[in-house]
């Protein structure tokens, strides 16, 4: 059975966040480190509990595309084993996996994560200046990052993306540099929209949309458009090179219209969107019952994807909203 909402979107991509604290304090996600109300160790999904929900939305709801996020996801305890777990059932079930990671705990892990069946890495990174890396997360942990990216990119994982959310005054001067640095590589470069999250003091004056973003590139560079099929990305070939470039458009243009995503926060709730309130109930609960059957457990997703809206609301609308913060969401 496949997941499916009101608006007949077919939602096979599911996001889950493995733990809702980081070691940054970037300033679009959690600038004064006051944000994140943790949980504690006790309220977030056990790697069993992880498990079974996988196994169901894998096996039951058709689900293609797991990815796990954070807060920074690779720093939890143990987090190998639970890769190794996972991998089991990489092999009965046909999905993909992916991780979205600050890079900083990266580098040691890399070749565990491939040999566990992990294929698609985003990995983020706003600046490739060391003074304003240490400005945007709070923390010194340039040299790790960019080491573990480059190694990923040897590795040869099915895709390798780098992440930079572009904010007007910040990074935004850095656009080509990014370009120039990259064009050898066969990944993806994405440049993602400022969006307004609780706490983050989003305003319009450091706002630049992907239109802006895509004509500064393209003074130094041709970009050939790839056609994409409801895909979140806006994406291009950047002529004569190995790379691509994707903007996310989250605010000036959204994708609404063809999302395929739930998320799932590092306690069990489940968001129909990332701009939305989480359910009241915890999937927690039924998880850890084994009296529970898992078709409960499916009506239950399917029940809460039910209130899904049409698409978010504005982003002025975004910013009064007090429920939300990046960081317990995964992005
Ligand atoms: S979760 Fe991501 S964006 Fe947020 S503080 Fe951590 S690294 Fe930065």
């Amino acid at each position: 059975m496949k997941l499916r909402d009101n608006f007949n979107r077919i939602h096979d991509y599911v996001r889950i966040s493995l733990i809702d604290k980081c070691n940054l304090n970037c300033i679009y996600c959690n600038p004064s480190n006051t944000l994140a109300k943790y949980e504690s160790n006790k309220s977030i999904l056990f790697y069993e509990e992880l498990y079974r929900l996988i196994k169901v939305l894998v096996k039951d709801l058709e689900v293609k595309k797991i990815r796990f996020t954070g807060g920074e996801p690779l720093i939890r305890k143990d987090i190998m084993k639970f890769f190794e777990m996972i991998s089991s059932l990489k092999q009965q079930y046909d999905f993909e996996i992916g991780i979205t990671t600050n890079g900083t705990h990266l580098l040691d892990k890399l070749d565990g994560l491939k040999k566990y069946g992990v294929e698609r890495l985003n990995i983020s990174l706003d600046t490739l200046n060391k003074t304003k890396f240490i400005a945007i997360t709070g923390k010194d942990f340039f040299d790790e990052t960019i080491t573990a990216i480059r190694k990923s990119i040897s590795l040869d994982f099915k895709s390798v993306k780098v992440n930079a959310v572009i904010i007007k005054n910040i990074n935004d001067d850095e656009l080509i540099k990014f370009v120039e640095y990259f064009k050898s590589y066969p990944i993806t470069l994405r440049f993602i929209e400022y969006m307004p999250f609780t706490g983050n003091q989003w305003d319009d004056s450091k706002f630049l949309s992907w239109s802006e973003m895509k004509s500064q590139i393209e003074e130094k560079y041709s970009l050939t458009e790839i056609e994409s099929d409801g895909k979140i990305s806006k994406d291009f070939f950047v002529n004569e090179s190995k790379l691509k470039v994707g903007f996310i458009s989250s605010i000036s243009d959204h994708f609404c219209d063809s999302c395929n995503r739930l998320r799932i926060t590092a306690s069990g709730k489940i968001k129909n969107c990332l701009f939305s309130n989480p359910s009241e109930v915890s999937l927690k609960s039924l998880l850890a019952d084994e009296s529970i059957s898992d078709d409960e457990i499916v009506r239950f997703i399917q029940s809460t994807l039910q209130s899904k809206w049409l698409k978010h609301p504005s982003a002025d609308e975004l910013a009064t909203l007090n429920q939300n913060n990046m960081m317990s969401i995964g992005g």
